[in-house]
C-alpha cells in the first residue's frame, strides 16, 4: 500500500479541516474491517486517507430530549451495551450485538457499516425501522442531515461525495408503546453473513398493532421496507396467527425480490423462523 497523506483528526473541527483538504484518490476510514478486507491483501494507493476512528465527538452516544445521537465512530460493542440503546432501541442492540465476532464488534463501527452499505449488512434493516436520520460532515459546506433511507443507495453505494464523512446517526425517541426487534439468519451462529436479516418496529394500541415498520435485508441489492409486511400487521393483535400471516407475506416478498436466485426457495422457507424469533421478542418487549 502507499498513502501520500494520512489525517488522524481528534475533534470534529479537525475532521472538517481534513475533509476540506482531501485531494486526488481519497478515502474516509474508521475500523478498516471492511476497507482492508475489500483490498484483500493486494497493493492499494490513496492520495489522502482520513480516519474518523479517533474523533472524540464521533465516539459518543448522547441522549437529547427528543432523540438519541450515535457518533459514526462508535463500535458495535459500544452501541450494543449502551444503556439508552438498550432501553429505547433494543432492536439495534440485537443487531450490533450479533455482528461478526468480538474482534469485529470491538473494531467495526456503526458508521462504517452504513457507509459500506453491503446488501447483507445488519445495520440498515435495523436502523430503517427506527426512522433514523444521518448527519454528513462536509469539509466545505458544513453539516447536511438526510433520512437514512435516502442516504443508502444500492450495492455498496451511498450519497456521500468526496470530502464528506458520515458523522452521526440520529434516532427520534420512540413513543412509550413502541417496540422494536431485529433477527438474522446465517450459516453459523457466529461470524456469519446474513442470509436474511429482518427488523420490525410497531406500537400496540388498544390491543392491536399500529404504525408497523417492517424491513427485509440480504434479499435484494439493498434492505427495503416491506409495505405488504406492514399491511399484514396493521390493526391486528400481536399474536402468533398474525405473525404466521406476516411470514407468508414476506415469503412472497422474497420470491418477488429474487425470483431466479438459487437460494430463493431456502430463503422463502427460512423467513418463517426469522419471523417467529421477531414475534417472541416483540411480544416480550410489548408485555402482551
Ligand atoms: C469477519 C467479518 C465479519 C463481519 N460480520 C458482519 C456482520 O455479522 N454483520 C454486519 O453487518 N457486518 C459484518 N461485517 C462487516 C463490517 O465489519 C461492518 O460493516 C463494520 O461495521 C464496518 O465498520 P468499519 O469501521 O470497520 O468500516 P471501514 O472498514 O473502516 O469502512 C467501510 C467503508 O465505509 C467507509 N467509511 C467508514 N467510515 C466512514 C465514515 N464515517 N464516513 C464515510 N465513509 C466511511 C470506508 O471508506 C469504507 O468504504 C463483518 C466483517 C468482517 C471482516
Amino acid at each position: 500500500m502507499s498513502v501520500n497523506v494520512f489525517y488522524d483528526p481528534r475533534t470534529l473541527a479537525e475532521l472538517r479541516t481534513a475533509l476540506a483538504s482531501m485531494e486526488g484518490e481519497g478515502y474516509v476510514v474508521a475500523g478498516c474491517t471492511d476497507f482492508l478486507a475489500k483490498r484483500n491483501g493486494k497493493y492499494w494507493h490513496a492520495d489522502t486517507l482520513v480516519s474518523v476512528a479517533n474523533v472524540a465527538e464521533l465516539k459518543e452516544i448522547t441522549l437529547h430530549e427528543d432523540r438519541l445521537t450515535i457518533g459514526a465512530a462508535c463500535v458495535h460493542h459500544q452501541v450494543a451495551r449502551n444503556e439508552y440503546v438498550r432501553k429505547y432501541f433494543p432492536g439495534l442492540a440485537d443487531a450490533c450485538g450479533n455482528v461478526g465476532s468480538p474482534q469485529i464488534r470491538n473494531r467495526g463501527t456503526i458508521g462504517g457499516s452504513l457507509a459500506n452499505s453491503s446488501p447483507a449488512g445488519d445495520m440498515l434493516p435495523a436502523l430503517l425501522t427506527l426512522d433514523a436520520g444521518v448527519v454528513i460532515a462536509d469539509g466545505a459546506e458544513g453539516d447536511i442531515t438526510v433520512k437514512l433511507d435516502d442516504f443508502v443507495q444500492e450495492n455498496g453505494k451511498t450519497i456521500l461525495r468526496p470530502g464528506q464523512a458520515l458523522a452521526f446517526i440520529e434516532l427520534p425517541l420512540p413513543k412509550e408503546n413502541r417496540v422494536c426487534a431485529f433477527s438474522k439468519l446465517g450459516e453459523r451462529a457466529y461470524v456469519t453473513i446474513a442470509k436474511i436479516n429482518t427488523a420490525i418496529s410497531l406500537e400496540v394500541e388498544d390491543g392491536v398493532i399500529r404504525r408497523p415498520l417492517v424491513t427485509l435485508g440480504a434479499v435484494a441489492r439493498r434492505s427495503f421496507f416491506s409495505a405488504a409486511g406492514a399491511a399484514a400487521l396493521e390493526g391486528q393483535p400481536l399474536t402468533e396467527a398474525t405473525f404466521d400471516a406476516l411470514a407468508a407475506v414476506l415469503a412472497g416478498e422474497i420470491e418477488k425480490a429474487i425470483p431466479t436466485r438459487e437460494t430463493m426457495p431456502y430463503k422463502r422457507a427460512a423467513i418463517r423462523g426469522v419471523v417467529d424469533d421477531l414475534y417472541h421478542l416483540l411480544k416480550e418487549r410489548a408485555g402482551v
